[in-house]
């Protein structure tokens, strides 16, 4: 299993860091922050091996970048790779914002513009196989439609991706005996009893991974301000827990 984080900042982008975005076994991006396929060049990778993408919901932070992955894969040599493009997200909204995203480019104007696109509605509790990859999913707790994904490979490694959510049984039972948990923190040190939003803090990430038994917590999505308390919170709880930071790559093979 090979995790790349591109983009670990809050809903706008700070120095040096994006909105979400991650990159699994190098083909399949996980949400695509505000430029993805950018961030994608400055780890050295091509934007043009991204298969699957797959969209925890629809809100900006999270899809901003796909007008510009569409167009990077549709601009460039169609010999250099498979140029077809599968996106997957909440089944509500993931074809409007594949489509807004295309008139955006005034795909009519310039056909050449965008890939050829294959959209995949997901419903919460939908499983499905990305190559070796085994996908599951949950329902995120958000003002929106969103998933939560699960990451099995053949080797029995694991990854868990809570998405945007407030604490959560659903993503407890998905996460459970995971080899690593990426949780929002975007609350910082704990999420407010009345919360609207929809977001954690470290304190429900770090509930959510320590009930779930998985081995390694990876904490994104807050502003640099409230990176501190966030970590302090979650480590007070379940100790093998650390924010991600852009350019990070952890690689394993089998179980941690
Ligand atoms: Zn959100
Ligand atoms: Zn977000």
């Amino acid at each position: 299993m090979d995790i790349l984080f591109i983009g670990t900042a809050s809903v706008i982008p700070e120095a040096n860091r994006d909105t979400a975005c991650c990159i699994i076994n190098e083909n399949v991006m996980l949400d695509c922050g505000w430029w993805g396929s950018f961030g994608m060049q400055r780890f050295g990778l091509n934007p043009m091996s991204v298969e699957h993408l797959l969209i925890t919901h629809c809100h900006h932070d999270h899809y901003a970048g796909l007008p510009h992955l569409l167009y990077y894969k549709g601009r460039s040599p169609q010999e250099s790779k498979e140029k077809k493009l599968h996106v997957w997200g909440p089944a509500a909204e993931i074809a409007a914002t594949v489509e807004l995203s295309c008139k955006f480019l005034k795909e009519e104007q310039y056909p050449n513009v965008v890939p050829e696109i294959e959209v995949h509605p997901v419903h919460p509790g939908d499983t499905f196989n990305l190559g070796v990859l085994k996908v599951s999913t949950c329902a995120s707790i958000h003002p929106v439609p969103g998933l939560c994904y699960r990451f099995d490979d053949p080797t029995g490694a694991s990854a868990v991706f809570s998405g945007d959510t407030a604490y959560n049984q659903d993503l407890i039972k998905l996460s459970r005996g995971a080899d690593v948990l990426v949780h929002e923190v975007s609350y910082g040190a704990q999420a407010p009893d009345h919360n609207p939003s929809g977001h954690s803090g470290g304190k429900e990430a770090a509930l959510t991974a320590k009930e779930a038994g998985v081995r390694l917590l990876k904490l994104i999505h807050t502003s640099e301000a409230r990176r501190r308390e966030a970590l302090a919170s979650a480590k007070a709880i379940f100790h093998n827990a650390s924010f991600a930071h852009e350019g990070e790559r952890l690689l394993w093979v089998s179980r941690l």
